[in-house]
Formats: structure tokens, sequence, C-alpha cells
């Protein structure tokens, strides 16, 4: 494979990889690489908090905890630009669209992973940021309009009452 087109660096969870040029759509940019676990074995790594086990099949999993494995540092997103895929027992990770440099790369680790391991409330991927931050603007509005209505109900009220006591 040629050099790599991106690099490690800082992200919104820790560590992530960023293009460092322009990369065309479906370009095979990495493979995720580790020893090769049985399914007893991946079980038992499972079961110790491995969070690197791809399953590549019932009796393939490849454990990516070496840090010679870049793949590990791809984050996880809910609208990624690149997806893994499985050839010939071997994980490689693809670009879906072209990208720019600068942008991080990122792909689905699946509804299984979001929702065991990460949880769907801790998603930091963009798409779920956006949406949380979008959820509590519309709270903080709502909040607003009803702070607004009952203070205008307690003018109305007040109002009524320097009335009478004239
Ligand atoms: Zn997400």
């Amino acid at each position: 494979m040629a050099p790599r087109p991106f690099r490690l660096g800082r992200s919104n969870t820790g560590l992530g990889l960023f293009a460092t040029r322009p990369i065309k759509k479906r370009t095979r940019i990495a493979e995720y690489t580790g020893k090769i676990l049985d399914l007893e074995e991946a079980e038992r790594a499972e079961r110790r908090g491995n969070r690197y086990l791809y399953e590549v099949s019932t009796h393939r999993t490849i454990d990516g905890t070496a840090r010679k494995n870049i793949a590990r540092y791809f984050n996880h997103s809910c609208n990624p630009n690149a997806e893994s895929i499985i050839w010939r027992g071997r994980v490689f990770v693809k670009t879906l669209r072209d990208i720019k440099p600068g942008e991080e790369l990122t792909y689905d680790y699946g509804t299984e992973y979001l929702k065991n391991v990460i949880g769907r409330e801790n998603c930091q991927c963009s798409r779920c940021r956006r949406r949380r931050a979008k959820l509590a603007r519309e709270r903080r509005e709502a909040n607003k309009r009803r702070d607004a209505r009952l203070a205008a109900k307690r003018r109305t009220k007040q109002t009524k009452k320097s009335k009478r006591s004239r």
C-alpha cells in the first residue's frame, strides 16, 4: 500500500485519524491487522474488556490491540466517510466518498458495538453531537418560552391586584 494518506491526531474522543491529502472515493486506506483468535479466545478477550476485537466470522476474530495496527485508531461515526470491509478473511478500510485534507476518517462500528460498548447516548460522533446540541437548544428555547409565559401570567395577576387595591 502507498504511504498513508492520513495521520494520527487529537479528536473529540481522544485520538483519531485525519486525512493529510485528498483521498478519492472507494480508496482502500488501511488494513485492520492483529492476532487471529478463535471463538474461545475471542470470548475470553471480550470478557477481559478488549475493545479492539474485529469479528471476521464466528471462528475468526482479529485482535487489533497492537499499536502498530493503525486501523484501531479509526473512530466510530453514525455518519461515516469510510467503511470496513471483509475480503478473504482480512479487513480493510475503504473510503465511501471523496475526502478533503484535515477531515477525520471514520467508519461505522455497527449497531451492536454502538449499543453495547459505546452506548447510544455517549456516542461522540459529529452527527450525535449535533443531534444532542439541537435537543439541548430546543429544550432551552422551550424553557425560555415557558418562563416568559409564567412571567406574563404573574404580571397580569399583579396588575389585577394593584387595580383592586386602588
Ligand atoms: Zn453517533
